[in-house]
């Protein structure tokens, strides 16, 4: 068996920082070497040697409708032909947005961005300029991009003022990010009697996908929206990777919770770089060139990932289609835990829509960052080499949730099954 993800990988090295342009891309946590990838279509990928794996990252989520989609293709294409960038508004950014809009009916007035980081990083600006308020508060384990003032990890297990979780993000930075343990309404309770007159937004994943897939409690969510209505700060959905996926219209739409503001990426460019920013008018309006608070970008709503989004989230919301992808992903996780128990592995996994995780784990619930660290690391490490080894691509990490697309068939069920029972009777 050949190996030329090895000689690439050490090639990408002397180029780039540690061989990827993405930390989460790196093997760091499971060792070994990056796969190279060099075609993908449907559900499956193929590597530079000519495997092929079911593949359940797509991209970390973009791919809803599968690799190279016929009319995905052929909508950048046709569009690439007749220019890539003007810098001048085009027709198919309002006709993204009116897609979204149509999905998710409380993104009022949209700002498209480039990034799930940009959307964040922007959604806080825009809540502070609008409450004239400083404090953010968010939750142990959520992600929200590389943003200065949200890469806060609480640390030390205790409630904390923000303490920075990476060098080069200074501390007066993050004073004003307050962290609280997810799915705990009664530590959010506790800070905002202490800081809620300076609180200017809660940010939240509504399924939390960063820390393998943990649904938020309905309760949880419901508390975040009465302490945002009682202090008048705003809620902010973080919804870049549960959008068009917990369910069509969202985790929003799924709970039927309604935030101030949602950040959305990943699906809303179908595998191109596309974001937005969106939510109630009277707060959008904030943002520059109605109102005061500044942002911009050269290649936002670029036509080429306008096209892509388009496409994707029209074929997504064909009648009948996210269903299916979703009974699908049921079927998936109930053969595996089949699978699992029948080699006497435990095994609990978690669904929200298209989106699934699997934790090792006895206990009987997962709710909060702590459950998903007290999962057996060493097993992930083990089922993670055992399903790349047999066909089948999962993050490397058992941090990262998996993703369904609508593409994945009877074919790539049996084929992701098989591999798990083998794989299962060697742990
Ligand atoms: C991926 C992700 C981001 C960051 O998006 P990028 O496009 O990688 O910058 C932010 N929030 C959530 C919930 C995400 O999953």
């Amino acid at each position: 068996m050949t190996n030329r993800s090895e000689a690439l990988f050490e090639e990408a090295n002397q180029y780039l920082v540690g061989g990827v342009n993405s930390a989460v891309r790196a093997f760091r946590a499971v060792g070994g070497t990056p796969v190279f990838m060099r075609r993908g279509q449907g559900a499956w990928i193929e590597d530079v040697d000519g495997r092929q794996y079911v593949d359940y990252v797509l991209s970390y989520g973009p791919l809803a409708i599968g690799h190279a989609h016929p009319a995905v293709v052929d909508a950048i294409a046709q569009t690439a032909a007749n220019g890539t960038s003007f810098g001048a508004p085009t027709e198919l950014e309002t006709e993204l947005a009116r897609k979204v809009q149509a999905i998710m009916p409380g993104m009022e007035r949209l700002r498209m961005v480039n990034s799930g980081t940009e959307a964040c990083m922007s959604a806080v600006r825009l809540a502070r300029g609008y409450t004239g308020r400083d404090r953010v508060l968010k939750f142990r384990g959520n992600y929200h991009g590389h943003v200065d003032a949200l890469l806060v990890e609480a640390g030390s297990g205790v409630l904390t003022l923000g303490i920075p979780g990476s060098p080069g993000v200074p501390a007066a930075v993050t004073e004003t990010t307050l962290t609280a343990p997810y799915n705990d309404i009664d530590s959010v309770r506790q800070l905002v009697a202490e800081y809620g007159d300076s609180l200017a937004a809660i940010l939240v994943e509504p399924v939390s996908g960063n820390m393998n897939c943990v649904p938020a409690l309905p309760e949880f969510l419901q508390g975040l929206r009465d302490v945002c209505d009682d202090t008048g700060a705003l809620l902010v959905f973080d919804e870049v990777m549960s959008g068009f996926r917990a369910s069509l219209g969202g985790a929003q739409a799924w709970y039927g919770i309604h935030p101030d503001l949602t950040c959305l990426g990943k699906v809303i460019g179908g595998g191109l770089p596309t974001a937005a920013l969106g939510g109630r008018a009277e707060i959008m309006d904030w943002l520059a060139p109605t109102g005061p608070v500044y942002q911009a970008g050269t290649l936002s709503g670029n036509p080429l990932a306008m096209a892509s989004g388009l496409t994707t989230l029209t074929e997504l919301a064909r009648p009948g289609v996210h269903a299916e992808a979703e009974a699908w992903t049921a079927r998936l996780l109930e053969g595996l835990r089949d699978r699992a128990a029948r080699a006497g592995v435990a095994l609990r996994t978690h669904q929200a829509g298209t989106m699934f995780g699997l934790f090792f784990t006895d206990r009987d619930s997962v709710v909060g960052f702590e459950d998903v660290a007290a999962c057996d690391g060493d097993r992930f490490v083990r089922f993670f080499h055992g399903m790349l080894e047999a066909g089948v691509y999962l993050a490397p990490s058992a941090f990262e949730a998996g993703f369904v697309s609508t593409a994945h068939d009877e074919a790539a069920l049996r084929h992701t099954l098989d591999a798990a029972e083998q794989v299962f009777a060697d742990l």
